[in-house]
C-alpha cells in the first residue's frame, strides 16, 4: 500500500542512502541491517559508519556526478547529521524521497529562524533577540535584564559558537567569541533540569514518542541522559504534544528531537517548558532505546524513511545513558567486565578532548 506521500513501503533488500558518517550513521545502518534493509553511506570522510554500512561513497556533499550517482544506486534518502547542505537535500528530492525533508534542516540549522518557527507555534522558548552587529548587542543587553547566552545562527552544536554574558560583561569580547557572525542573544533560563523528546513521525502521519530522558550536559556536550526523568506526567505530556506538533508543522519523517528546558512545578503549569532547539534526526539522548525498548529510535527512524510502521516505543526497562568522551574510552576493558552494563565503541581512532568515542548503557527494572 503506498503511504500518505505516495510511496510504497519500501521492500526488504532495498537500501536507505545516508549522508553522514558518523556513529548515528554506524548505528542507524545496523538498525537497518537487522530488518533486511542495507545502507549506503555518503560523506567527504570516512567515519565510524563507514564499518557497517553495505557501500559507501567518499565525496564532496557540492559533487553532483557522485550525488547522481548515489542517487541511482538507493531507494530513500535520510542524514544522519544536521548541516547538509538544503541544496544538496532539494537536489536528492528531484529523484527520490529524502526524508525528513529540506524544510527540517532549513529550520533547524538556523537558530533564529528555529527559534521564531516555534514561537510563531505558540511554543515557550528562551526571550531572544537577533544580533548582526557589536552595536546591536550592547543595546539588547541593555534590554533584558540578568545573565544571558550569545549564540552564533549557524554551524552551532555541543556548545560550540556561544559566549555566556553577564550583567557588565564586555559585549564586545562575547561578540568576537562567537566570531562576529550573526547571531541570537538568548535569555540565560534558570531550568530546573533538560529534558529531550524523541518523537517519530511515520510516511502516513502516525506519531509515537519515546519516554523522555532528562539530560546533563558538561562543558556543553551531553553526559548523561536517564529515564524515567522524574517530571509530572501531565508536563511530559504537555511536552509530547510541543513535539508532536513541531514534527507535523514541519511535515517531518523519521525521528526528531526536541530539547527542552523544564522550569519545574513551581512555575506555572504553561510556562514550565521552553524549546532549546530541534535536532532533525537520531539524537544522542536516545541511545537507551536500543537496549531498553523493543524498537529502538534507529530502526524506527529506518521504518519511517522506508515507509513502513513504526515499532513499539514502549520502555521495558529503566535506563541510564553515559557518554564515553576523549579518554574515557581506554576503560573499555573495566567496562566490557562490568554486568548489566551494554557498552558501545565507535571505532574512532583518536581518542582526543571533547570526542565523543562510544557509551554505555545500564538497564534497571522499570520503577
Ligand atoms: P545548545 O548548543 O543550545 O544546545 O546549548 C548547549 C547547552 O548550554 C544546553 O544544553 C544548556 O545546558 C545550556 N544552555 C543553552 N542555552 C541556554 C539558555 N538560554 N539558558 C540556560 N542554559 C542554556
Amino acid at each position: 500500500m503506498p503511504d500518505a506521500s505516495g510511496m510504497t513501503p519500501l521492500p526488504p533488500g532495498s537500501t536507505i542512502g545516508i549522508l553522514g558518517s558518523g556513529q548515528l550513521g554506524r548505528m542507524l545502518a545496523t538498525a537497518a541491517a537487522r530488518i533486511g534493509l542495507k545502507t549506503h553511506i555518503y560523506c567527504e570522510e570516512s567515519g565510524p559508519a563507514f564499518d557497517v554500512a553495505t557501500r559507501t561513497t567518499r565525496a564532496a556533499f557540492n559533487d553532483t556526478t557522485a550525488l547522481a550517482a548515489f542517487a541511482r544506486e538507493v531507494d530513500a534518502v535520510t542524514f544522519e547529521f544536521e548541516n547538509v547542505a538544503v541544496e544538496t537535500a532539494r537536489h536528492l528530492a528531484l529523484h527520490l524521497p529524502v526524508r525528513p525533508g529540506a524544510k527540517a534542516l532549513e529550520v533547524a540549522q538556523d537558530r533564529l529562524k528555529e527559534k521564531e518557527f516555534i514561537a510563531a507555534l505558540g511554543i515557550g522558548v528562551a526571550p531572544f533577540r537577533a544580533i548582526d552587529t557589536a552595536a546591536q548587542l550592547s543595546s539588547a543587553l541593555g534590554a533584558f535584564d540578568g545573565p544571558a547566552i550569545l549564540k552564533s545562527r549557524k554551524l552551532g552544536y555541543d556548545g560550540k559558537g556561544q559566549a555566556p554574558i553577564a550583567p557588565g560583561d564586555d559585549a564586545d569580547a562575547a561578540w568576537r567569541k562567537v566570531g562576529a557572525v550573526p547571531a541570537v542573544l538568548e535569555k540565560r533560563v534558570a531550568f530546573a533540569l533538560e529534558l529531550s523528546v524523541l518523537v517519530v513521525r511515520g510516511a502516513s502521519d502516525e506519531l509515537a514518542f519515546y519516554d523522555s530522558p532528562c539530560n546533563s550536559h558538561e562543558g556543553g556536550i551531553l553526559r548523561r541522559s536517564v529515564v524515567p526523568s522524574g517530571v509530572l506526567q501531565d508536563d511530559l505530556s504537555r511536552a509530547r504534544d510541543m513535539a508532536g506538533a513541531i514534527a507535523r508543522a514541519l511535515d517531518y519523517v523519521g525521528v526528531l528531537a526536541v530539547e527542552m528546558f523544564y522550569l519545574g512545578p513551581e512555575s506555572p503549569a504553561a510556562e514550565r517548558l521552553m524549546v532549546n532547539e530541534i535536532a532533525p534526526r537520531v539524537h544522542n539522548s536516545g541511545h537507551w532505546t536500543i537496549e531498553a525498548c523493543a524498537i529502538s529510535q534507529f530502526e524506527n527512524h529506518i521504518r519511517a524513511v522506508a515507509g513502513w510502521p513504526l515499532g513499539s516505543t514502549k520502555r521495558h526497562s529503566d535506563a541510564e545513558m553515559v557518554n564515553l568522551i576523549g579518554k574515557d574510552a581506554l576503560d573499555w576493558p573495566r567496562l566490557a567486565a562490568e554486568p548489566g552494563t551494554a557498552l558501545h565503541l565507535y571505532g574512532k581512532r583518536d581518542a582526543r578532548p571533547g570526542r565523543k568515542m562510544g557509551h554505555v548503557t545500564r538497564l534497571r527494572p522499570r520503577s
